[in-house]
């Protein structure tokens, strides 16, 4: 739960004011607004990247949960292969080698990229290497998944590919997700709530639960022209 959350950056610029925000545990939500509202210094604070200025941040239910970040910009390591990328943050926390690639691959496989285990980043698409790099977030079953404007890059198709596969592996493992994005259609297909933030100066401008998202039209998402 976000608290009186307040966000001065250094050089002055007002980024977050007083925002109140609490996230229910295994919820999907949506975070829109517009470019420089401060979404992205939001998800930097709820990762404790970044301190507010004043406000707090606290987990009041079971502590500090576990969490995966997916940036704007998947940024895998080049010399490895999409397999050694996704593995990387169980290897920082010392898993063994073979304990890490078995869910390494169960990962690649969740996403659809099996047959790319032993690809370079080079070598993948765009969507690919996004898929790598949600893979890699996910890996170590984080608790909080944020997700900073993932698919901005990405053509229509191969979003809504990629908005299919995040509502997969959430119904899954149902982590609690936010979601950042300029694409209303996005967050309204992908939440059970989209929280809207102001311009200026970085205020809770609307809050909306959604009880029947679009997502659950199965012939929609299964239509073949959309179908991975
Ligand atoms: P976008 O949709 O374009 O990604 P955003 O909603 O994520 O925008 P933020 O990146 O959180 O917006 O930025 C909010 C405000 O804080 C902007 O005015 C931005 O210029 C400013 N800002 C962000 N990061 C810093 C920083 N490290 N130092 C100074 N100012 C910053
Ligand atoms: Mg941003």
């Amino acid at each position: 739960a976000l608290a009186g959350v307040t966000k001065r950056y250094n050089n002055g610029t007002l980024a977050v004011q007083g925002l109140d925000l609490r996230i229910a545990r295994g919820s999907f939500n949506s975070l829109l607004g517009p470019s420089g509202c401060g979404k992205s210094t939001v998800l930097r604070m709820i990762a404790g990247l970044e301190p507010p200025t004043s406000g707090t941040v606290a987990w009041p239910e079971a502590g500090r949960p576990s969490l995966g970040f997916v940036f704007q910009d998947p940024t895998l390591m080049p010399w490895r292969t999409a397999l050694d990328n996704v593995a990387l943050p169980l290897r920082l926390a010392h898993v063994p080698k073979p304990e890490r690639h078995r869910r390494a691959h169960a990962m690649l496989a969740l996403v659809g990229l099996s047959e790319a285990a032993g690809s370079y980043p080079r070598e993948l698409s765009g969507g690919m290497r996004m898929r790598v790099s949600i893979a890699r977030a996910l890996v170590t079953e984080p608790e909080l998944l944020l997700l900073d404007e993932p698919f901005a890059a990405l053509d229509e198709i191969t979003r809504f590919r990629l908005n299919n596969d995040l509502l997969r592996l959430w119904e899954a493992r149902r982590f609690t997700a936010i979601f950042v994005t300029h694409s209303i259609f996005e967050s309204v297909y992908l939440s059970g709530r989209v929280v809207v933030m102001a311009a200026r100066p970085g205020r809770l401008h609307a809050d909306i639960a959604l009880d029947a998202p679009a997502r659950r039209d199965e012939a929609f998402r299964t239509s073949p022209a959309y179908a991975a």
